[in-house]
């Protein structure tokens, strides 16, 4: 068999399993796999939705696409569970849990000869390495050593806790991150009794709900803006995009995976980073591979950091064929 035909990865970041599969970006095949809500793995959806025979991703992540604003028709949906395999087309598809945000997955996809799979974004430790691999895709978004944090995201969570206990009592505390981050962190905070309201908007809000299923945690009194008490101690919940808005009222945290100076940098008098990360740090990249063992390692240089960096490692270090090189496609 050739490998490159069984994987790969697209210029424009569409990951190629199998013969039938495109997960994470567009390309002219019968089913598009989502692992996760996040926009650089979203890319292409609304073509795929109009071109694929099926959308398919975690129970969990169709429900947070049409939160979203994407129309797939029912039809064209195929929600999965995690480790239940689905026959499609001859071969077999298998959403495999990975530790990143609520409802992500890691794909394998496997043909009569070939067992072939990708890690989606992840970070460790509850993140299964997939094993008897041909070729493992792999996410790096920190590529290289240079990279590293040197600290846990225990000591960002403290960090946080230690920040908001000695703020809310003056005023709101507003924190600023991604979508799925949001509701982890949520939810990390009922799990360790910070009982004060949390404040959102609407599709926060909604995304909230669903995290509740998945981590099942309850996250009341969960509200929106519009039901808050002025002067009420509350912490507020902001998309990352609209950490320009900082104004003057209580402080302001913005939770950031690119923060590699401290777990907490004090930027401003009111505005501070928190360096947490969703993604694996070099090391534990490199630990994923050496657990996986598989045949071959692409690296996905379509949304990770000094890919060639990690390729290399792979190939020296570890010994396995390895490239962070994209394939040439017309679709
Ligand atoms: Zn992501």
């Amino acid at each position: 068999m050739s490998f490159n035909i069984k994987a790969g990865v697209t210029r424009r970041g569409a990951i190629l399993l199998g013969e039938n599969f495109t997960v994470d970006g567009h390309s002219r095949r019968p089913v598009r796999v989502v692992t996760h809500i996040h926009s650089d793995h979203t890319i292409g959806l609304d073509k795929s939705v109009r071109e694929s025979m099926l959308i398919a991703g975690t129970t969990y992540t169709i429900e947070l696409l049409e939160i979203l604003g994407y129309r797939v028709h029912e039809a064209k949906t195929l929600p999965l569970e995690y480790w239940k395999p689905v026959e499609l087309v001859g071969e077999k598809l298998t959403l495999i849990p990975s530790n990143h945000i609520v409802g992500s997955c890691q794909v394998m996809v496997e043909g009569p000869d070939y067992r072939v799979g990708y890690t989606g974004d992840f970070k460790m430790p509850d993140t299964p390495p997939m094993t008897d691999l041909d070729v493992l895709v792999i996410d790096a978004t920190y590529g290289s050593p240079r990279l590293q944090r040197r600290w846990s995201d225990w000591d960002a969570m403290a960090a946080l806790i230690s920040l908001i206990e000695d703020s809310i009592k003056k005023g709101p505390v507003t924190i600023y991150a991604y979508h799925g981050k949001i509701q982890e962190i949520m939810a990390e905070l009922r799990v360790r009794g910070v009982k004060e309201p949390f404040i959102a908007d609407r599709k926060t809000i909604k995304i909230a709900r669903v995290a509740e299923k998945f981590y099942n945690v309850n996250l009341d009194p969960l509200k929106h803006f519009a039901e808050h008490d002025e002067g009420e101690p509350v912490i507020i919940f902001k998309h990352t995009n609209n950490n320009k808005e900082i104004s003057s009222k209580g402080i302001h945290i913005v939770l950031t995976g690119w923060e590699l100076r401290a777990p907490l940098v004090k930027i401003t008098e009111n505005l501070y980073n928190i360096g947490f990360s969703d993604h694996a740090t070099f090391k534990e990249i490199i630990d994923y591979v050496k657990e996986s063992k598989p045949k071959k390692v692409i690296v996905d240089s379509t949304r990770g950091k000094d890919t060639r960096i990690t390729a290399k490692y792979i190939e020296k270090i570890l010994g396995i064929t390895a490239t962070n090189e994209t394939i040439p496609t017309s679709e």
